[in-house]
């Protein structure tokens, strides 16, 4: 591709790959630059693509749900265009009567309606479910990826579009027209894109039982989820504010090992692996994304814990962006200017 704009994506995890492919299909020279694209949160997430209970479980990202729509909507595309692989068999809200009155009621406001499931087929759905879990509520809309094919496929598109890569950090703008920082929750680009440094690290820790293997839905209960993948069961995931590290902490998994063996009585003494990631969140739980106050540069961060879910529609507000389009109604609600008192 000659001719178009030159734009380096620093960071390879979902943001920077849905956005270099974005990019390329635009017409622009792409290349992205990652020391260590393996260990990102983009590989060690759960991959649920979860408009509906992400907005009925998650106070702060309920405002966003019609963002959250449109993003899952978009998915589709990358399935064709990239080949990653979407599962669509829904989710299930398993839980106590109260506790499930009150996901059915935050449904009811989204303009939705969970099905009331007979224990037998919820069971069926969810293959282990504890017996004692007599009553659950499946949503259609929620679907999931697998975070590592998911990742291979998008660079492998990326690849064929003629995105070049390079294991190395980015440092500075190089010969390049635009800059975009989907360095995740790296503060290493702070210099260039002085937004960044307004991110809050927010740790996730995740187990995944290799050894349970089993087909079926996501199930969402209070304080844990449970998404089947090639990898195994995956138990998700704590939300530990202001850390920054990815050390597995037995003690803060805790929690997580007990809801999870109530779910799923067959895990109870299980061995399981642990892997952890450091979420970027802003105050508002939007993500930033559009020009930085420094020109040149563009933002695709801060996507909280909805990166995979939402990196199409980042791509598309960042391809509009370089190209000088109108992104709509998400350009708008992601602006990083929103801040932009914090930089003046
Ligand atoms: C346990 C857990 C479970 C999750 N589950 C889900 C889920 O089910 N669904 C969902 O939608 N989201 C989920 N998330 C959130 C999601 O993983 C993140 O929002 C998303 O991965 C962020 O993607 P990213 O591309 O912004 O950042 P990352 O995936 O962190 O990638 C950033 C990349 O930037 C690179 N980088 C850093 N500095 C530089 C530099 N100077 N130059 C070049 N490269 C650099 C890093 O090496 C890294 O590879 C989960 C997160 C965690 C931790």
């Amino acid at each position: 591709m000659t001719g178009g704009a030159k734009v380096t994506v620093a960071g390879a995890g979902a943001l920077g790959l849905c956005t270099a492919l974005a990019l390329a299909d635009s017409g622009c020279r792409v290349e992205v630059a990652d020391p260590d694209p393996r260990a990102n949160a983009s590989a060690v997430a759960a991959g649920m693509l979860a408009p509906v209970f992400e907005a009925v479980l998650d106070p702060e990202v309920a405002p966003a749900f019609d963002l959250l729509i449109a993003a899952r909507d978009l998915w589709p595309g990358l399935e064709a265009r990239a080949g990653v692989r979407l599962d669509r068999s829904g989710a299930m809200a398993v839980g106590d009567e109260t506790w499930l009155a009150g996901v059915q009621a935050s449904l009811v406001r989204l303009g939705l309606h969970g099905i009331d499931l007979p224990r037998r087929t919820a069971g069926d759905l969810a293959p282990g479910l504890a017996p004692d879990a007599r009553h659950a509520l499946l949503v259609r809309e929620d679907w999931r990826l697998e975070p590592r094919q998911a990742l291979a496929a998008l660079r492998a598109s990326a690849e064929a579009a003629g995105v070049a890569f390079r294991g190395e950090a980015v440092r500075d703008l190089g010969g390049a027209d635009w800059l975009v920082v989907a360095t995740g929750a790296g503060q290493a680009l702070a210099d260039l894109a002085p937004e960044i440094a307004m991110l809050a690290p927010i740790k996730g820790q995740i187990l995944r039982y290799s050894e349970v293997r089993r087909a079926g839905v996501s199930v969402r209960g209070d304080g844990v989820y449970a998404t089947p993948s090639s990898e195994g069961l995956a138990i998700g995931a704590t939300m530990e504010p202001g850390a920054s590290d990815s050390a597995p902490d037995r003690k803060a998994l805790q929690p997580l090992v007990t809801r999870a063996a109530a779910l799923f009585p067959a895990l109870a003494g299980a061995k399981f692996a642990v892997s952890a990631g450091v979420r970027a969140a802003t105050a508002d739980a939007l993500p930033l994304v559009g020009l930085s106050a420094n020109a040149k540069v563009i933002l695709a961060v801060g996507a909280r814990r909805n990166g995979w879910l939402l990196a199409p529609l980042v791509a598309q507000v960042v391809a509009a962006c370089v190209s000088g389009r109108d992104a709509g109604m998400a350009a708008r609600r992601f602006d990083p200017a929103r801040f932009a008192e914090g930089f003046g």
